[in-house]
């Protein structure tokens, strides 16, 4: 084809590919459908070989266009493999946009000043030895091709999270907010401390910190980090390492006071000194409570002192936080188990009660062979073994479950000695645990053996267990959204082991309360027992520690609340960052740091596995943060056609009135008020708008913003054609609105407000009704439209884009 070419006198070029038709295999897509295109940042090392092996077969001579998962880190490799012209697609796609392009050329730029190269050709020769442009490039092609395969950016395991989305519901109006903190249990205050340890005021990251969760020792270290599934940095390079910063806060800061207010009078118990009665302690002695924790055993911490692993957390960081509690005025009574009796006594003395005493009876598998002596308790071996009352563990151990508690007891059996086992019977996926506890167990030698459900234990007459299991297939989601394990009738088999760790959970000790009675709203974290409220592991089962905190702290605010108190935790500030800044911050993509776990080879006794940040690390990590809770514009910077607008508001409050027909005229009163809170806001341009549905895909809330977003046509031939939306002329803005018409008008100090139902004079200046006239039978209205018209007018009427239709 060549030939053919020249002969033609035309060009033959290959263009390499920015899809790959793949089977449908996760499935994404609906499973009737078979294929899928895979496309971006995987397809890349694929396609470059295949350029490379095409290459050289053409001694280096084919042109070929290359469009396959390029971005900035590998556009002036392939440039200097001699390959262009490079398309770009996928990386645009994402936050940033087309702003993402000046980093390509400013990564060039890099790499030929670099190299002393000022033209692509001396890019290309540079250190090759050739003197054809083409072998040169394919010299470097085929370099290239074989590093890509190993370079951890293109592999799987680099991204654990699939989507930044939450469940927040997205409003047309005020949608700014950091998704890391919508997704903490405990509202931690995540930009806020991002940006003092960024400065290095490691103190006020401390009191940020401080300000919702009174345990950032322990949440440091150990925390799921759920806010780190979320950080907006997942869609641009990789997510900011939240939890070690908060350590790193934690552990240098120096002479912080905290001052709790006086004692006002009220008393409160708190049943179990966990983090979740340390953290509702805290924030109740913060307001003048005079607070008592009674704890059962001789020690505070609950499981995070007695179970958690010492190789995880360390006692400093656990006693740090029990010390700050104390501080404040907490009085903690040990080896006080609360009964029946006790319970009925506080219920007298105190003004409420905290149940947070954490579920601590391991469940049972209920099934033959459990109480065989080679079968232990997880708590309880954990327990012993950070006593140091267990040192060693040799043989074969099978732990089964898939939960943090089976990951604790597996890890350190494996430290003990043991050959482990993880017997799950969903997959890997599917595990409740913390992926970077499952990862860490995998890379420590440990087996897991998935879609594995236990049936039966039982003995012969040597030492040795056996542990009957069935084989399963993942079936329909249930209840918990994850894929139902479904048995594989006949595919018994027998695992040998010499002890089993059965470790599926825990239920709560309580034998007093009901299940109903600890039954708590969520909002409040209430009881149905009058001044009696509940949370943590006692409330949801066996859950994270972070969870635990937040219930604390949601319900001793809501005990202040009922108190009739107040309590305010939120900090005064300014912008950390004017718009250019944010928007450059987000176009210019940098992978932070990896968290810097000890070498799995090393991991052979209980040092800690994740050591602290240094203040050089801790600082440049948390410089990263875009500051999600000041800006957003993700929808606008991941729109290919520009289709959404940001714009800068006043925030202000508008009157709404409720209008009625009386037998003289129109009654009207203030009904509520519509308010603008946020400075940026977003429109849609609904000419542009194609709905392919990318500012859904990553928008941080769970809506869609080109259908949520107020919708503005550029002409008033393009607005007429649509059943809903905005046009404005510059002096009128016209509107449609579930199939009503309407204008504003502003004329002489008045706003004209016409619409099918009703016409209204306002006054411009205090926006007090002048005069309204109901225009056909309707009788009585909420004017909440006219007050969010008068809102977008106010702060649009003069945008050039909207009132001229040209940018
Ligand atoms: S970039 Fe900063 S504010 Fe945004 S989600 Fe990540 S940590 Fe939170
Ligand atoms: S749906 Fe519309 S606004 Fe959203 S990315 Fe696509 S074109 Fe842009
Ligand atoms: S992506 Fe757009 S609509 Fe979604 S929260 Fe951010 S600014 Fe709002």
């Amino acid at each position: 084809m060549q030939k053919k070419a020249k002969e033609n006198s035309v060009e033959f070029g290959l263009k390499l590919t920015n899809t790959l038709e793949v089977q449908n295999h996760k499935p994404i897509f609906p499973e009737y459908e078979k294929m899928m295109y895979m496309s971006g940042r995987s397809l890349h090392p694929i396609s470059i070989n295949v350029a490379a092996k095409l290459q050289n077969e053409f001694d280096g001579q084919l042109d070929i266009s290359f469009s396959a998962g390029m971005d900035a880190f590998n556009v002036s490799d392939v440039l200097a493999a001699n390959i262009k012209p490079i398309t770009v697609c996928t990386d645009i796609l994402k936050p940033g946009g087309y702003t993402r392009l000046a980093q390509y050329l400013h990564e060039i730029n890099e790499r030929f000043s670099e190299k002393g190269a000022t033209t692509i050709d001396e890019f290309i020769f540079n250190g090759s030895g050739q003197t054809d442009v083409h072998r040169a490039g394919l010299e470097k092609l085929n370099l290239y091709a074989e590093s890509v395969l190993d370079n951890p950016a293109y592999q799987k395991e680099n991204k654990h999270f699939d989507s930044i989305k939450t469940t927040r519901t997205l409003t047309a109006y005020d949608c700014v907010s950091a998704p890391c903190i919508e997704n903490c249990a405990t509202d931690q205050e995540i930009p806020e401390y991002m940006h003092h340890v960024a400065q290095g005021d490691f103190n006020s990251a401390y009191e940020t910190i401080l300000n919702t969760n009174p345990m950032p020792g322990v949440t440091g270290s150990v925390c799921d980090h759920l806010c780190q599934q979320k950080c907006t940095r997942n869609n641009l390079d990789s997510t900011l390492l939240i939890r070690e910063i908060k350590r790193f806060a934690q552990e240098n800061s120096q002479g912080v006071q905290i001052e709790p207010k006086p004692f006002n009078g009220k008393t409160i118990a708190i049943v179990g000194a966990g983090p979740s009665g340390l953290s509702c302690a805290y924030f109740l002695a913060m307001d003048g409570f005079k607070v008592d924790i009674y704890e059962a055993k001789p020690f505070s911490g609950g499981m995070v002192s007695d179970a958690i692993p010492v190789f995880r957390l360390l006692d400093e960081s656990i006693n740090n936080d029990i010390d700050l509690v104390k501080s404040v005025g907490v009085d903690i009574h040990y080896n006080s188990d609360v009964d029946k009796n006790m319970f009925d006594t506080l219920q007298k003395d105190y003004d409420s009660i905290y149940l947070g005493a954490g579920a601590q009876n391991n469940k049972k598998l209920n099934i033959e062979g459990e109480s065989l002596p080679n079968v232990m308790e997880p708590l309880a071996f954990l327990s012993k073994v950070r006593r140091g009352e267990i040192n060693e563990l040799g043989g074969r151990i099978a732990v089964i479950g898939g939960g943090n508690t089976a990951m604790d007891a597996a890890r350190t059996s494996r430290r003990l000695g043991a050959d482990v086992t993880i017997v799950y019977r969903r997959t890997m996926k599917e595990m409740p645990a913390d992926i970077e506890e499952i990862v860490a167990a995998l890379d420590e030698g440990i087996t897991l053996e998935e879609l594995t459900a236990p049936e039966k234990i039982y003995a012969n007459d040597t030492e040795n267990i056996f542990l009957t299991c069935s084989r399963m297939a993942l079936g329909e989601a249930d209840d918990s959204g994850r894929a139902r394990p479904v048995k594989i009738e006949g595919s018994e088999i027998d695992l040998e082991f010499d002890t089993i760790i059965p470790s599926i959970g825990q239920d709560i000790a309580f034998d007093f309360l009901s299940w109903q009675d600890l039954r708590v709203n969520p909002e409040t974290n209430e009881t149905k027992i009058p001044n009696v409220f509940a949370g943590g592991d006692v409330v949801r089962g066996a859950s994270s520690v972070i969870n635990a905190v937040g219930d604390g702290r949601n319900a001793a605010l809501n005990m202040i609340k009922a108190f009739g108190h107040s309590y305010s935790d939120a900090n005064d500030r300014t912008l950390r960052l004017d718009k250019k800044e944010y928007q450059k911050k987000m176009a210019f993509r940098e992978y932070g740091l990896t968290t810097p776990h000890l070498d799995p080879n090393k991991r052979i006794n209980f040092d800690l596995v994740t050591r602290t940040l240094t203040q050089e690390e801790a600082m440049s990590e948390a410089d990263r943060c875009l500051y999600c809770d000041e800006v957003c514009d993700v929808c606008v910077s991941v729109c290919p056609n520009l289709a959404n607008l940001s714009y800068m508001a006043s925030p202000k409050s508008y009157p709404v009135y409720s209008v009625s027909k009386t037998e003289t005229g129109v009654n009207s009163k203030q009904d509520s008020i519509f308010k603008l809170s946020q400075e940026p806001q977003i429109i849609n341009i609904g000419d542009f708008c194609n709905e392919c549905g990318n500012c859904t895909t990553f928008c941080p809330t769970s809506g869609d913003p080109y259908k949520t977003k107020p919708q503005f046509y550029l002409s008033k031939q393009t607005y007429d054609l649509e059943e809903k939306g905005y046009w404005i002329d510059g002096k009128t803005l016209f509107s449609k609105n579930d199939g009503i018409q309407s204008s504003l008008k502003l004329t002489d100090g008045s706003y004209i407000y016409n619409s099918e139902a009703i016409d209204v004079k306002m006054d411009s200046s205090n926006y007090e009704i002048l005069s309204a006239q109901f225009a056909n039978g309707k009788s009585d209205l909420i004017l909440s439209h006219l007050a969010e018209m008068i809102s977008l007018f106010e702060n649009l009427n003069q945008y050039p884009l909207l009132v001229s239709g040209e940018s």
